[in-house]
């Protein structure tokens, strides 16, 4: 390389490297050095995996920034008009790393789908995201794991899945936990959104435990049947306004109806 062309070198490097840091990162803070240092090692790997499951471009390409909030887990933009980046509460408070990614997954999921935006449809979606990043880094961290500790507890994402998809299982329907239990996916789905009033699916009563569970049944039934995650994006149109009343609106195209 000429020393005439080395700094122009530098100068791309620099500014691919702004790029990269500029939109789309993931910091966390807010928590002792050791587990913030942790935690940011598993953010970067949900992250990743949340972006490479849906293939499409996060509709906002701002940074992202975790913290632990005790008022639970939550997607904020720091400005709703204006924003200049999401903030992402997670009520984890120790080195509790399924639950980590557990929520995490589920608000990145929010991040993907538009943080504007939510309904019943766009939560299920969040927590299907939730359930495939507990199994996708299951399975990375048995075979490629960043240390041995994270190797031999590898496991435990999928059983965290496992138990959250159990429980909500446990409280349904007979003749629902029967049709799950012969894995007809279709006649779930459709079981799924004809008693959707069942499930308090309200905008007041979408953090109720009826309503949680009606999210990961359906979070099941995407992910068995193989529901196309671009497919799932398309979910969150149309785009919310920036009236704070736009939010809740019904998914648009896709609506319940994309359960049959
Ligand atoms: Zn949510």
């Amino acid at each position: 390389m000429t020393s005439a062309s080395r700094p122009a070198t530098v100068f791309f490097g620099c500014f691919v490297l702004a790029r990269l840091c500029a939109g789309e990162s993931i910091s966390v803070e807010g928590y002792e050095s050791g587990l913030q240092r942790h935690f940011q090692f598993i953010a970067d790997e949900v992250w990743r995996i949340a972006k490479e499951t849906f293939r499409i471009k996060p509709p906002l390409d701002l940074p992202i920034v975790c913290r632990y909030g005790a008022s639970g887990p939550v997607t904020r933009l720091d400005d709703w008009i204006h924003p200049s980046r999401i903030e992402i509460g997670i009520s984890t408070v120790g080195p509790y790393d399924s639950q980590f990614v557990y929520q995490l997954g589920h608000e990145l999921g929010h991040v993907m789908l538009n943080p504007r935006r939510s309904n019943a449809l766009i939560e299920a979606i969040a927590t299907a995201v939730s359930y495939e990043v507990l199994d996708q880094l299951s399975e990375k961290w048995k075979t490629k794991a960043p240390f041995e500790y994270a190797r031999v507890h590898a496991d435990e994402f999928r059983k965290y899945r496992e138990r959250a998809e159990r429980e909500a299982i446990s409280r349904a329907q007979p003749l629902l936990q029967q049709v799950i239990a012969e894995q007809d996916w279709e006649i779930a789905g459709a079981y799924l959104a004809d008693h959707m009033r069942d499930f308090e699916l309200t905008e007041k009563g979408m953090k109720s435990q009826p309503a949680r569970d009606w999210q990961s049944l359906a979070a099941i039934v995407f992910r068995a049947a193989k529901t196309d995650w671009p497919r799932l994006a398309r979910c969150a149109v149309p785009e919310p306004g920036l009236e704070l009343g736009f939010r809740y609106q019904d998914a648009g195209p896709c609506q319940y109806g994309m359960l049959r």
